[in-house]
């Protein structure tokens, strides 16, 4: 589960520099730099920025997460310090620590807001970030810019002990997931969910229970995922956002997602709560 952990404390404001060994969740076009070590991978830990031939482009100050301080950092690209690599986040799912990938999510999220803000969008004017509040601030028109969320819905849809499955043309070969789509200007999540299911595959579902959401930083996403039952129709996908389509039994399922995500959980839930699978039940 990709979340910040609980005993995160968010921040704006950096303690006095060089007190403490902070974590450094360093950012180079999207990917994480990290180290491979006996114990595990490990992320850089030092007081004050711990390459000093390395320049940064910007450093955020995130907040402390068991009393230590944590920056999220974005190098620049190049010579990478020995020893160290960049490697995408759904990459370090099962090797770096839960938490750690929590807070690395929002440091990816921070610094890519951050960049693609520099200037109002307004009237072009550079902007500020404010210490008062996470936000950039345009002293020119006086625009407040906030970091950014999509909003996506995805819901696990179930007929008579099968759940709807699909294919997006973007995925790898044999996959497939569950439904789901950004929610548009004006629409509630519930809203979104009918009509993503009516463009998609041209049923109709009803019953809907929310299930859980999870921050998907790839790059500013929360995914809000729902239960929903069948109502009718018959499958016909849209060809273009979803290629393929069908009900599948809970022992009889294609290649999932990501175990990291929303959609991989929602389809482990119905696996379980079936009873179908033998043994737990859940899935490997
Ligand atoms: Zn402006």
């Amino acid at each position: 589960m990709l979340m910040l952990p609980g005993d995160f404390q968010p921040a704006i404001l950096p303690p006095a520099e060089g007190e403490q060994p902070a974590l450094w969740f360093v950012c180079v076009a999207g990917d994480l730099l990290v180290r491979a070590t006996a114990t595990g991978i490990e992320l850089p830990v030092a007081s004050s920025w711990p390459f000093a031939k390395w320049p940064t482009l910007r450093r955020l100050y995130l907040g402390s997460w068991q009393g230590q301080p944590c920056y999220a950092a974005e190098a620049e690209q190049g010579q990478l310090p020995p020893g160290w690599s960049l490697q995408g986040l759904r990459s370090l799912w099962g090797s770096l620590d839960e938490a750690l990938l929590g807070i690395a999510g929002q440091a990816l999220q921070l610094l890519e807001w951050d960049r693609n803000h520099q200037f109002c969008g307004r009237c072009g004017m550079p902007t500020q970030r404010r210490a008062e509040e996470r936000a950039r601030h345009c002293a020119g028109c006086g625009l407040m810019v906030y970091p950014r969320l999509s909003p996506v819905v995805m819901m696990r849809i179930v007929r008579d002990g099968q759940i709807l499955l699909a294919r997006a043309p973007r995925f790898a070969p044999g996959m497939y997931s569950v439904l789901a789509g950004f929610v548009e200007a004006g629409e509630t999540l519930e809203q979104a969910i009918h009509r993503e299911v009516a463009e998609e595959v041209g049923i109709r579902v009803g019953n809907l229970r929310y299930f859980a959401s999870q921050s998907w930083p790839f790059p500013h996403s929360l995914m809000i995922a729902f239960a929903a039952d069948y109502a009718d129709g018959e499958i016909r996908v849209d060809g273009q956002e979803i290629v393929d389509a069908g009900w599948f039994t809970p022992d009889r399922l294609p290649g999932l997602p990501n175990p990291m995500s929303m959609a991989w959980r929602l389809i482990q839930d119905f696996v379980v709560n079936s009873g179908a699978a033998g043994g737990d039940g859940a899935l490997r």
